[in-house]
């Protein structure tokens, strides 16, 4: 069984999930093998394999079909049916693995990739992630949500159909924690979302903005960490996907189909990471909207984490974010 233990050195929690060992991949392929055809005739995602995945937990249809899929996770690393609890003995000390662990399956189709994804996909997509969001947060054992695409191996993606997981964990992460504290200083200090400072510096400066329209922008930020690292914020006082309007899902639709048109031509089919980073469940009210703002990270994998960002953790990045954007627009 998983637990979190806690590392007093770093004062933070390590979560250790020892079944995730089992899990199955179609993508620790040989070189010349294609990724997915090694579990292809038996990929549990695909239409008419709804049988080989857990109890289903929610779902889009259109015409009698699924589009979109939410099943928990199969080699969970946590679980809500878990009571949770602390124990601590001496100089150690740990929690149980209470928590949610949900594969959002984004179609039913083997084969269609993020970059093939029409606006439907992307409605469907984003329809089905706020009603995980808004329904885990009536959980109150639950603190902050975790919402997240591995798309490629160098991205940390053992199969190929396209899917997300979300994490639902039941304390802020270190990381989070501090974050939080520095924007709500911020605000105190200002009366303002700090992500809606940096956005409008951007928008002034102008040379890092890739796309935008009424309601987001996307941009490579000014000292963004990764190489194409590419963030899509809100533009209205937007803290959650759970408080979006249909308009705004419509919106958000429109505009990450077409950064990734642009991506894929851009870079082509490299692995990334995509955080979908809405307001921790944590303290979460009315005054939330004004200093958290809801935002999509995407970060490829281009090169790898090495002794330099582990001894430091601090990343060295080897493309100016303005130039980067301008890769972005110049193949488009
Ligand atoms: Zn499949």
């Amino acid at each position: 069984m998983s637990e979190f233990r806690y590392c007093k050195l770093y004062e933070e929690w390590v979560l250790y999930a020892p079944q995730r060992l089992k899990r199955p991949t179609d993508l620790d392929n040989k070189k010349d093998e294609q990724p997915g055809e090694l579990i292809h005739d038996n990929c549990p995602f695909d239409l008419g394999k709804e049988e080989f995945t857990p109890n289903e937990i929610t779902r889009i249809e259109q015409d009698n079909k699924w589009k979109c899929r939410v099943v928990p996770n199969m080699f969970n690393a946590l679980s809500v049916d878990i009571n949770l609890e602390s124990f601590r003995d001496k100089y150690f000390e740990k929690k149980t693995g209470m928590g949610a662990h949900e594969i959002v399956i984004e179609t039913p189709n083997h084969d269609k990739q993020i970059f093939d994804y029409d606006y439907n996909d992307f409605i469907n997509y984003f329809s089905i992630i706020q009603q995980r969001v808004s329904n885990l947060q009536l959980d109150s054992r639950l603190a902050f949500i975790s919402v997240f695409k591995n798309q490629g191996k160098e991205a940390g993606a053992s199969i190929k159909h396209s899917h997300s997981q979300i994490m639902a964990l039941p304390f802020l992460p270190k990381k989070i924690k501090d974050l939080i504290k520095h924007k709500k200083a911020y605000y105190k200090k200002t009366s303002r979302a700090l992500l809606d400072d940096l956005v409008y510096e951007e928008l002034q400066y102008k040379k890092n903005i890739v796309l935008s329209n009424s309601d987001f922008v996307v941009y490579c930020p000014y000292a963004s960490r990764n190489p194409f690292e590419v963030k899509i914020v809100s533009l209205k006082k937007l803290s959650s996907l759970s408080e979006f309007t249909q308009s705004e899902l419509s919106s958000l639709s429109d505009i990450t189909k077409e950064f990734f048109y642009m991506f894929y031509k851009a870079l082509g089919d490299v692995s990334f990471n995509m955080i979908i980073n809405n307001a921790p469940y944590f303290e979460y009210d009315e005054k939330t909207k004004e200093y958290f703002r809801f935002n999509i990270e995407i970060i490829p994998r281009i090169y790898k984490y090495a002794g330099f960002e582990l001894s430091t953790h601090m990343t060295m990045n080897v493309i100016y974010p303005n130039k980067a954007c301008s890769v972005y627009k110049e193949k488009n």
